[in-house]
């Protein structure tokens, strides 16, 4: 055992995370599960060192190995990342975790914004909770403080940028949230016993990347349904502003002022997405990242999400016909509003198509020699827009415009959201804004897991069921996983529909407010 390892809280360990059950979790470890990738780490006594369950290190003696759920608790514990697996590759903490809302909600503002903006007395603050309480549930739930869980994250991020890009270290120590560079020295050193330099000398980039340009493999817990991903996009992309095309996914962006372009496609070797960001400004590549990670659900662990739902004979034979299916997000949660609201009771066909003219009309150009043309129009333009002349009816224009008021007022956010039931209600205050178009919006720009679309009538058509009641009830067992269920069941409504040639009533059948989403 090496003599500089040291190990403050390792005695502390063996009985603290009630939720970890080593013996899945060697399990996992023996045979290099990927599936279990970003749920564990195991903490290497002789080395000193945290890996992930995929390690292609000679695996250690069980009696030598401690298991944490987050890498920030095996960092507390003492131990450094291993060089060889790369803990700042893993797909990183499940987006649900058990019991715990509040942690959850918790991890979502840290990987939105960090803790710059006031640390944990203010996220406590905002989630409703006392500092000391929000402690003790980060503790039971990841083994880590609030604070340690986003230093591992800014960590993290910075060694991803020393690998995988080109980045200045000074550039590299403000995008990842180090402040200064003396800091991110420091904290570099002491984390990996290498300095910055050094570890880009390790790193070994393949390919010169060019100016203003990133490529970021972004790791998911495999399955992943890419396919239904992007058919699901592709049917919904505005054009202009999202291409899909040749397996690839691409749309523009804007962002603190500046305007750039995002491309993800499937590097299925190496169970990730391969993103590939182009944006003049550095600094925001870590929400760039978090954004698109959060787009493409890339936290989902599928083999939960699985056991639960193949409880519903319905969903069972779906779910062995295409395993690996994820809820698709959204770029902006601004822009996705406004296409539930132009889905009302038309196509999505007739929705994209509108949502194109309103780009040319509204949009900014766009110049990226790739098939894109636009940025998709801010809440301030659509605010002050005539959106007829883009051939919506009053109406819905109307509605347009007051979600673009109130966006722009500060009364709807889609960032920062702790309170999903706050955000519902507020949303269908709006005029034209009803339950299911608010529940569809939450379901997508939030990433809420269980979020449910209630009394959807392609749901119904899709398990024969005749009320919202019987859906209801029908759903209990889904939990905590509804969006996953929808998700499949929208896909069975639309064969179904297709199979009988009666997608026309479908569409003409389904009440007032509800966008033909199937
Ligand atoms: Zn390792």
């Amino acid at each position: 055992m090496s003599e500089n390892v040291q190990l403050p809280f390792l005695d502390r360990l063996s009985s603290r995370y009630m939720q970890l059950d080593w013996r899945v979790c060697s399990r996992a470890r023996l045979s290099r599960d990927p599936r279990f990738d970003g749920k564990f780490y195991i903490g290497v006594v002789n080395s000193g060192v945290y890996c992930r369950p995929i390690c292609p290190a000679p695996t250690a003696k069980e009696k030598n190995c401690h298991y944490f759920p987050t890498a920030a608790a095996a960092a507390e514990a003492g131990f450094r990342p291993c060089l060889r697996c790369r803990p700042e590759c893993s797909p990183g903490t499940p987006a649900w975790l058990g019991t715990s809302n509040t942690v959850a909600r918790a991890l979502r503002l840290i990987s939105e914004s960090g803790l710059e903006d006031g640390g944990v007395e203010s996220l406590a603050e905002r989630l409703g909770v006392g500092s000391r309480h929000l402690r003790r549930l980060f503790l039971r739930h990841l083994g880590a403080t609030p604070s340690a869980v986003a230093n591992t994250r800014r960590l993290h991020f910075a060694k991803k940028l020393i690998d995988e890009t080109t980045l200045p270290m000074g550039q590299i120590a403000l995008s990842a949230g180090f402040g200064c560079v003396r800091r991110f020295n420091a904290a570099i050193q002491t984390t990996y016993r290498r300095t910055p330099t050094q570890i880009r000398r390790l790193a070994r980039q393949k390919a010169i990347q060019p100016e203003n340009e990133y490529q970021f493999q972004l790791r998911f817990r495999p399955p992943y349904d890419w396919k239904g991903m992007l058919a699901f996009l592709s049917l919904r992309a505005t054009p202009g502003v999202e291409l899909v095309e040749f397996g690839r996914y691409r749309r523009t962006i804007w962002m603190n002022g500046c305007a750039g372009q995002f491309e993800v496609s499937l590097d299925a070797d190496h169970n990730s997405l391969s993103a590939r960001i182009q944006f003049g400004d550095p600094r925001p590549l870590f929400a760039i990242v978090e954004r698109i990670r959060a787009m493409f659900d890339l936290n989902a662990d599928w083999v939960e999400i699985a056991r639960t739902l193949r409880g519903d004979p319905s969903l069972a034979a779906r779910i062995s016909a295409a395993p690996g299916l994820r809820v698709p997000g959204c770029w902006d949660g601004f822009e996705l509003a406004v296409r539930a609201i132009l889905g009302q009771q038309i196509s999505v066909k007739g929705a994209t198509t509108l949502a194109g003219r309103i780009v040319r009309l509204f949009g900014r150009a766009y110049d990226g020699n790739s098939g894109l043309t636009h940025l998709f129009p801010t809440a301030e333009i659509l605010a002050e827009a005539d959106l007829t002349r883009a051939g919506l009816t009053r109406s819905r224009a109307a509605t347009i415009g007051a979600l673009a008021h109130a966006v722009c007022d500060g009364q709807i956010r889609f960032e920062g959201i702790i309170d999903g039931e706050a955000f519902l209600a507020r949303l269908c205050e709006l005029p034209g804004i009803g339950g299911w178009t608010a529940q569809y919006i939450a379901m997508r720009a939030l990433g809420e897991p269980d979020a449910f679309p209630v009394g959807d009538i392609a749901l119904l058509r899709a398990l024969g069921l005749a009320s919202s009641d019987q859906l209801q009830r029908r759903a209990e067992a889904w939990r905590p996983w509804r969006a996953y269920a929808v998700t499949y069941l929208w896909g069975i409504g639309k064969e179904k529909a297709q199979k009988l040639g009666k997608l026309a009533t479908v569409r003409t059948s389904r009440p007032s407010g509800q966008a033909a989403v199937a």
